[in-house]
């Protein structure tokens, strides 16, 4: 029989997590492994994940953390026999910039959504009219209906006006998607909120823990613990394990150099082929990980089916990190970092470009020294590139400005990194979910999609996202 032949489209950690799995996973390659292949257009692996030495420190440059109580990443983590690297989150909670103030995050948010209107009744920033408005959902909720799919913001602003949405709910969402909450599918992100919203009555009650109602896909086990992990020395640290880890079990890991085409093959015993500039691999089965529109690239001219993915839009987004001395501006006394709300004016020109503001070595202790802190500013979103226009030195002149506004001063001095993900975050619109169901369905035997356009944003989600890929793969081989 022909050796069977795997090719993985997309060295990020979805498509090193297939790549794990189709070799056995935690029990190691069986007899008559397939051949595999991944192939990465970049000079890296990792995708989203990488490392950088910065203020004397190996710091993440793309994701730092991830859920601990989602299994996915923790489980890899595990396999690979780094657990005792997994490092607990080192602080909780985190402020709004609101009224040029920082204001703590009340207790009981679920993704930003309150879950009484008592938990907000203090809070500093917020009009009495958010304040009124969240009690009317508590006592005289209001109605409304939903089809297949709807926003975000459009169920947020039914249920709780259009502050509590703006202010409080669309930073917390829209700063892990880079999206817009009136943009965004509750479907695909938020399906807790869809499904509370169907019961009708209170959304803040229907959403409470206690509805039996809980946020994120029924992978979410909820469990005792931390809920977010590092891994010490970088989550993207990882990577070179994975990698070392996969070329022992004899994975063929190409990088720099990017998949041009995929063809379906007409006769031979490889159904397809993956080409690249400098070579053709035949294939029994094409794992493919690629941004959206790239995969809709990569398919085209016999998978017409696969253009749709075209629709799917990404946002890019911009991380400055900078090394400042303790004592020189004032952040909040505790938590982890600070939402700012889209369109928050300034005294420099139009609004704030900053989105959020994460205090690394507060999270991950780790990276704490007795002498400066660690400040990574967030900035992008799918409809403010204005960051993207701007070369590093202009960037972060104006994010200094926009800094010592927020704390009442900043340093002019210190070590600082720009870091950019360009088109990094695919945009989970109103029917996306059903576009994904469409777009699989139509896929040939021996063809899967899977990473974080698909199957959630997030590490965990990824991982989850390839593994399965490989597994459903190997499933229809025993099958047939
Ligand atoms: C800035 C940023 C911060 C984030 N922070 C967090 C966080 O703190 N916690 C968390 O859980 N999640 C976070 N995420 C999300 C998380 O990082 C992603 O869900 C995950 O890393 C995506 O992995 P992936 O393999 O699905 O996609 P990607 O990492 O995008 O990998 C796709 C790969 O395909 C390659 N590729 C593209 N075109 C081609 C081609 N033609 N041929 C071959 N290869 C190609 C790309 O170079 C890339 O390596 C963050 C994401 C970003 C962008």
């Amino acid at each position: 029989m022909t050796r069977r032949s795997i090719v993985i489209v997309g060295g990020g950690i979805s498509g090193l997590a297939a790549a794990w799995e189709l070799t056995g996973g935690a029990t190691g390659p069986g007899a008559n492994p397939p051949r595999i292949e991944v192939i990465e257009a970049h000079a890296q692996l990792g995708g989203a994940l990488g490392t950088m030495e910065f203020a004397g420190r190996t710091v993440d440059c793309g994701a730092d953390g991830f859920l601990a109580r989602r299994p996915e990443m923790v489980t890899l983590v595990k396999e690979l026999g780094w657990g005792d690297k997994l490092e607990a989150i080192g602080a909780s909670g985190a402020s709004l910039f609101l009224k040029g103030r920082f204001v703590p995050l009340p207790q009981g948010l679920i993704l930003g959504v309150p879950t009484s209107a008592q938990s907000i009744r203090r809070l500093a920033g917020l009009s009495w009219r958010a304040k009124a408005a969240a009690y009317r959902d508590q006592w005289f909720p209001r109605r409304f209906t939903i089809g297949d799919d709807v926003s975000i913001g459009a169920i947020t602003r039914a249920k709780l006006g259009e502050e509590m949405t703006y202010k409080f709910i669309e930073p917390m969402i829209g700063g892990i998607q880079a999206g817009r909450v009136d943009h965004l599918s509750a479907t695909s992100v938020f399906p807790a909120l869809i499904a509370a919203a169907r019961r009708g009555g209170s959304l803040m009650k229907a959403i409470a823990p206690s509805s039996g109602s809980m946020p994120g896909p029924p992978t979410f086990v909820p469990t005792e613990g931390p809920v977010f992990f590092t891994i010490t020395g970088g989550v993207g640290s990882l990577i070179d394990e994975l990698r070392r880890q996969l070329e022992e079990r004899g994975v063929v890991i190409r990088t720099d150099v990017p998949v041009t085409a995929i063809r379906k093959t007409p006769t031979g015993d490889y159904p397809f082929e993956v080409d690249t500039p400098v070579s053709t691999t035949p294939a029994s089965g094409v794992i493919i990980t690629t941004p959206p529109r790239v995969t809709a690239g990569l398919t085209r001219g016999w998978k017409d089916d696969l253009h749709v993915l075209e629709q799917v839009d990404s946002a890019g987004a911009v991380m400055v990190t900078f090394s400042i001395p303790r004592g020189s501006a004032t952040l909040p006394a505790s938590g982890t970092g600070v939402l700012v709300p889209l369109h928050t004016p300034w005294t420099g020109p139009d609004s704030l470009m900053t989105t959020a503001l994460t205090f690394l070595d507060r999270k991950w202790p780790s990276l704490a020294r007795n002498d400066d802190h660690l400040v990574r500013v967030h900035l992008g979103r799918s409809d403010d590139t204005r960051c993207s226009h701007l070369g590093d030195d202009e960037l972060v002149t104006r994010v200094r400005a926009e800094l010592a506004f927020i704390c009442g001063s900043w340093p002019p001095t210190g070590e600082v990194r720009v870091v950019r993900w360009p088109d990094a975050l695919p945009q989970y619109r109103v029917g996306h979910d059903e576009l994904v169901t469409k777009v699989r369905s139509s896929l040939p035997e021996g063809i899967a999609l899977a990473g974080l356009a698909y199957d959630g944003v997030g590490v965990p989600a990824s991982v989850g996202s390839g593994r399965r890929a490989a597994a459903a793969l190997m499933e229809t081989w025993t099958s047939s």
